[in-house]
């Protein structure tokens, strides 16, 4: 049987935006993170995280560093009961930086590229599925694999307010949305 899922972007949705975040000492997980990953959880409804870091490609963190930051995002979250199923990233910038990273490719957000691999790899069935976001980038993904969008106003939300996608004020409301929807169908 095919999953639904929330795919979430990471920075601006379930942690704090600092701009290229560097250092594991800035991660703050954004309040209602822990609480709805956890309803997501007992719904039986995959939590995947899909991240454009093009910090790499610029030479701010290693890919390792990437990493070894979901690893600690998980593991916070396991301790209190909420668990990520996944993590996609994207290290590749078009323009910037220099060297194997520098270049188009079909990941980076707008780009569907880690929603199609996390489609295969987890059976999901993207109709019924989410995309929640900070970004118009991640609105545009969900429109191009035919889930449902949500913006949230965390992050750089309020930036994209009047483009006429589905907002709501963090992943707490979003997550609300996301089991209505689930109790429809
Ligand atoms: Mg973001
Ligand atoms: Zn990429």
């Amino acid at each position: 049987m095919q999953s639904i899922a929330v795919f979430f972007d990471r920075d601006g949705t379930l942690i704090e935006e600092v701009n290229y975040l560097d250092s594991l000492a800035k991660v703050k997980i954004l309040p209602g993170v822990v609480d709805g990953i956890r309803q997501l959880n007992e719904k039986l409804i995959k939590v995947i995280v899909i991240s454009n870091q093009s910090g790499v490609a610029r030479g701010y963190f290693s890919e390792d560093f990437v990493r070894e930051t979901h690893k600690f995002i998980a593991a916070e979250l396991a301790k209190q009961g909420a668990i990520i199923d996944a993590f996609y990233f994207c290290p590749h910038h078009p323009s910037a930086g220099q060297g194997e990273f520098r270049r188009n490719c079909d990941c980076r957000k707008p780009a569907t590229g880690m929603v199609t691999k996390a489609i295969r790899e987890w059976n999901i069935d993207v109709t019924r599925s989410f995309v929640v976001g900070d970004s118009a980038s991640d609105m545009q993904v969900a429109r191009a694999v035919g889930a449902q969008e949500i913006l949230v106003s965390t992050g750089h939300g309020k930036n994209f307010q009047d483009m006429g996608f589905y907002t709501v004020a963090g992943v707490a409301e979003a997550v609300a949305f996301v089991v209505s929807e689930g109790e429809k169908t």
